[in-house]
């Protein structure tokens, strides 16, 4: 039995994981639980669950769901107390699928403590990637992916990484893959969130529509797969059914497909190197066709150039447009922005931050906060 820490259980990535453990309740045990503010849903989930914590990050809610619960789950709060259970000696695996920056830390703390981090959260590796698998390294944490691509890439390379030449994320292109850009600064946040394969929470919805969350992807793999920028690819496939492929210097190519359903992902990362059943239904092929292949529109889709950009100049940059995209993202939900606007907040504040090696957690935690500082004030230009 092993005892599960899920980071983000009120979210898509989180319903997903106890929709997995729902079917190997003899395999997984839930040991902690964690959400943002929505305490009604976490006091179901309590209530189901009977985990031994429940962390809310906010305060409030929190003292909420301590008075309306009734069983022994010890209720906490705060970032400190989300490091703690993520590093707690009972908790074998983490589930970090906290979305944004915020996961950050209770994702690096699962690092450090050496345990099987089943990661989600991409953000983490944005920002801290080089700090992130130092950690992995030196605790011996296992550390496997949870965003489809990577997962993909990750089971093609079970065979090992010889010969490797590149790997090849696919992206659906999301919503407006065959939108003119001139229609794109009319888009509404519903419209943006109406993703053609995939349901996800809205923050990574929008990135998809922007291609944003496959620039994320691109720096996520260079560290996770130890590449260099070059040996990155990214092609469109709207059908979301090839999740990546590898390609080797004999000619081959590994490619891992399957529905388009993160329960696949989640159960693999659960169960590694076993596999498990996940309700996914098995993929048929053949009423799935034409599968499509396409070019990225890096005019259209500028926030994938844009992430290019910043991978290649490094130290800073990555966080930086990381932190300017969730401000822009969050503009635009709210409608105080344009679609288009996104990518122009997120250009300009790469354009206006110095750029700076960043070695250790503080420099970029100020990093972070010093650029979302910067994209809300060029928020505040286009409101
Ligand atoms: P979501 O918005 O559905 O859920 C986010 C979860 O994080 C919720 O439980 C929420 O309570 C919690 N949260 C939000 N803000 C927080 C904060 N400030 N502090 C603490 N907790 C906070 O998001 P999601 O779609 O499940 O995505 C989660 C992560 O997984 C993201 O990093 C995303 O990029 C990644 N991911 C998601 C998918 C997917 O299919 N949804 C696929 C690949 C990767
Ligand atoms: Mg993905």
């Amino acid at each position: 039995m092993k005892n599960i820490t899920l980071l983000g259980a009120t979210g898509s990535i989180g319903k997903s994981t106890l929709s997995v453990i729902d079917q190997h309740p003899n395999q997984f045990n839930i040991f902690a639980l964690s959400a943002n503010t929505k305490w009604q849903a976490m006091l179901e989930l309590c209530r189901q669950y009977q985990p031994t914590y429940a962390v809310m990050t906010n305060e409030e809610a929190a003292d909420k769901l301590q008075s309306a619960l009734n069983n022994d789950t010890q209720v906490l709060s705060g970032e400190q107390a989300l490091c703690d259970i993520a590093a707690h000696q009972k908790t074998d695996y983490v589930m970090a699928a906290i979305v944004g920056a915020a996961g950050m830390s209770s994702a690096l703390a699962a690092a450090k403590a050496g345990k099987r981090i089943m990661l989600a959260n991409k953000e983490s590796l944005v920002l801290a990637g080089d700090i992130f698998m130092d950690a992995v390294k030196h605790s011996g944490a296992e550390l496997i992916p949870v965003d489809s691509e990577h997962s993909a890439i990750f089971q093609c390379l079970q065979g090992g990484r010889s010969g490797l030449s590149k790997i090849q994320l696919t992206a659906s292109g999301g919503p407006f893959l065959h939108t003119p850009l001139s229609e794109l600064q009319s888009i509404t946040p519903d419209e943006a969130c109406a993703h053609p394969n995939w349901s996800m929470g809205r923050k990574i919805s929008v990135d998809s529509a922007t291609m944003m969350n496959k620039g994320l992807e691109v720096i996520e793999a260079y560290y996770l797969f130890d590449l260099k920028p070059e040996q990155i690819d990214v092609v469109m496939h709207p059908q979301s059914i090839v999740h990546s492929s590898v390609y080797f210097d004999d000619g081959s190519t590994l490619s891992q497909l399957g529905n388009p359903d993160m329960r696949s992902v989640i159960s693999y990362a659960m169960a590694y190197p076993q596999r498990i059943s996940s309700g996914v239904a098995p993929l048929d092929l053949a009423s799935n066709s034409p599968l499509e292949f396409y070019t990225p529109d890096l005019e259209k889709f500028a926030c994938l150039k844009l992430a290019f950009e910043a991978l290649k100049q490094g130290g800073n940059a990555m966080g930086t447009i990381n932190a300017a995209n969730e401000i822009a993202v969050d503009a635009f939900l709210n409608k105080t922005i344009g679609f288009l606007d996104i990518p122009q907040v997120i250009k300009q504040t790469l354009a206006q931050t110095k750029h700076a090696a960043l070695n250790n957690l503080d420099a970029i935690i100020a990093n972070d906060q010093e650029a979302r500082g910067l994209a809300s004030q060029i928020v505040a230009k286009y409101a």
